[in-house]
């Protein structure tokens, strides 16, 4: 997907249309009023990118591609309180992954600090920019409320001269952080707050990871962003809405100063998913509170937490085109981004046998030290993906949920007495349990028909179950990670203390799964089936000693249904 700068006219391989974004964009191309799109995908460097990015990522990058245009990659670097080289190191590895490439158009804010200083300058001699020397506390009561306009700050009619002198004092460091700031002259009684001398510079004496030392002041948001733009000549700047009330803002910083180019944004709305929560603030809470290991834990909706799970990228970019772009805010079941996730890995995934809670089997009328190897088949939808040998011997592993000494009605799986299909092995019928003191099964006798080799009877009788196994002699050892959703409310980012409701469950560890020894071969994040449980993944943390897998998804929705389940029981 390489993007390469398109001058007008050269293919322009847009598809139709498909949201009130993409509308906008073609009108504008249609009409000539631009020759190419350039947009730009712009983070904070405080934090990892989630799957809310994800979808800001796929629409930037998206419209780019599809119109010929181009994407810019830009770091929103402008508070070096919170912002790390990690995460600008994590983001561009994020953004790659996801499958975009911004070719050469890597910028950051902090690559015009020069310049939006030199603006800054230009609107205090215009007359529209003051220094202001009350503290916070002071700024915050004459700001005004909602309904209420703001009182006019004592500092606003200092003169020009005095405001050039002091601004330049800032930038040189001699005030203290938070001494002084320079406010944009636009309307203290204006009904949107953020035209109410909205703040361009704060002091703060940090070192930058880019500029190091060299700046003692640095940029809002709002007079970084728009500028920004206009120097990469954005012409479609797309962003969330919470942003709307931003857009006079935007404007009036377009309008009042000399921009080489006249950036338009526009909103839409944010990716909200159920059980998660989409916030820079909370996830990192979440990681400084030790709630998880890491940016990259499994559980974390971090394109890097996703990408250790074993979800592949194109799961997310397909789930994104299927929730389209709307201008209303709303919440996407996250039922929906695991469709897409199933159908990604139903489709790549090599199908393996590993059994995760394993009961001993051992098969009476098996001789014993004979080791037989069986075709066993790797996708059966993908014939290319040809078949493997696995063994059988006389002792066997099967899932301790697939045998039940008292089974209801319904149950056709291993019970006393009853014959059930070894897959692409043997019909086995269980003939006697072991117990342990406590009275568990521990082991089953079992005998096997050797006229159902490969699966099937040679006199056509049927059994009504397939079930997975391994053989014990030849299986390997290995812990696996169950995950389930990190929070237990549909809606956890509308609670306060988001700790309440965190799943106390939301990490199961099998200490002594058996799995078929091919999977000792199994690359980190790439995605296998474990058959009839689900989707799986090596994970980093494996050791020469120790095998560790993750399940990336079940093969169905059990966990929503037994949630739903717990709550009609009380
Ligand atoms: P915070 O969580 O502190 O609000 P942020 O997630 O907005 O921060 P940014 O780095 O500013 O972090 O985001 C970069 C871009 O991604 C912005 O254009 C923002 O609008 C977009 N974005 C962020 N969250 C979402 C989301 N949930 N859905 C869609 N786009 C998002
Ligand atoms: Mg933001």
């Amino acid at each position: 997907m390489a993007q390469d700068d398109k001058s007008s006219g050269e293919t322009i391989t847009a598809e139709a249309a498909r949201d009130f974004i993409r509308d906008i964009v073609k009108t504008d191309l249609d009409a000539g009023r631009i020759k190419q799109v350039v947009t730009r995908f712009p983070p904070e460097p405080n934090g990892y990118l989630h799957i809310g990015h994800a979808k800001a990522i796929c629409l930037n990058f998206g419209i780019a591609e599809e119109f010929g245009g181009r994407c810019h990659l830009r770091f929103d670097d402008t508070n070096p309180a919170k912002e790390e080289q990690e995460y600008i190191d994590a983001i561009e590895r994020d953004v790659r992954w996801l499958g975009f490439d911004w070719g050469k158009h890597l910028y950051h804010a902090s690559d015009y600090f020069e310049r939006l200083y030199g603006w800054a300058e230009d609107l205090i001699r215009a007359g529209k920019a003051y220094v202001d020397d009350q503290t916070q506390d002071e700024m915050r009561a004459s700001r005004g409320t909602l309904t209420e306009g703001g009182q006019n700050s004592p500092f606003r009619g200092r003169g020009v001269e005095e405001n050039l002198d002091l601004f330049r004092r800032m930038r040189a460091g001699e005030f203290p952080n938070g001494a002084r700031v320079l406010r944009a002259k636009v309307d203290m009684s204006s009904g949107n707050i953020n035209l109410r001398d909205p703040v361009l510079y704060r002091i703060l004496n940090a070192p930058h990871p880019r500029t190091g030392t060299q700046w003692k002041i640095y940029p809002s948001y709002d007079f970084a962003h728009g500028q920004s733009d206009a120097i990469e000549g954005i012409t479609h700047s797309v962003c969330t809405l919470e942003f709307e009330d931003h857009r006079p803002l935007y404007d009036w910083f377009i309008a009042n100063l000399d921009v080489p180019s006249k950036p338009h944004q526009y909103e839409f709305a944010r990716l909200n998913l159920t059980y998660t929560v989409l916030s820079k603030r909370v996830l990192t809470e979440l990681v400084r509170g030790g709630h998880v290991t890491g940016w990259d834990d499994p559980r974390m909706p971090t394109l890097a937490g996703l990408r250790r799970r074993g979800v592949p990228p194109e799961a997310i970019r397909d789930f994104i085109k299927r929730i389209g772009v709307a201008k209303a805010n709303s919440t996407v079941d996250a039922g929906q981004f695991e469709f897409s996730v199933r159908e990604a890995l139903n489709k790549t995934a090599l199908r393996r046998m590993a059994v995760l809670r394993p009961l001993k089997v051992v098969i009476e009328n098996y001789p014993e030290g004979q080791v037989e190897e069986l075709d066993a088949v790797n996708h059966p939808d993908d014939p290319a993906a040809g078949v493997r040998k696995i063994k059988f011997s006389r002792e066997l592993y099967i899932e301790q949920d697939d045998f039940m000494e008292n089974p209801p009605k319904k149950f056709f799986r291993l019970s006393p007495g009853t014959e059930v299909r070894l897959r692409y092995a043997y019909f086995i019928t269980c003939r006697e349990m072991v117990k342990n003191a406590k009275g568990e099964v521990t082991e089953l006798r079992c005998t096997y028909d050797p006229a159902t080799k490969g699966g099937n009877a040679l006199d056509g009788r049927k059994v009504k179950a397939t079930m997975h196994w391994v053989s014990a002699a030849h299986s390997i050892a290995a812990d696996v990670r169950l995950y389930n959703p990190l929070f237990n409310k549909p809606d956890p980012s509308g609670t306060e203390n988001f700790a309440a409701v965190l799943n106390t469950n939301s990490l199961e560890v099998l200490g002594g799964a058996r799995l078929e020894p091919v999977l000792s071969e199994a690359k980190v994040e790439q995605p296998v089936q474990f058959e009839r449980q689900g989707y799986f993944c090596r994970d980093r943390e494996s050791t020469s000693n120790r095998l560790v897998f993750i399940r990336t998804i079940g093969l169905r929705d059990t966990w929503a249904k037994d949630q739903a389940k717990e709550k009609a029981a009380g």
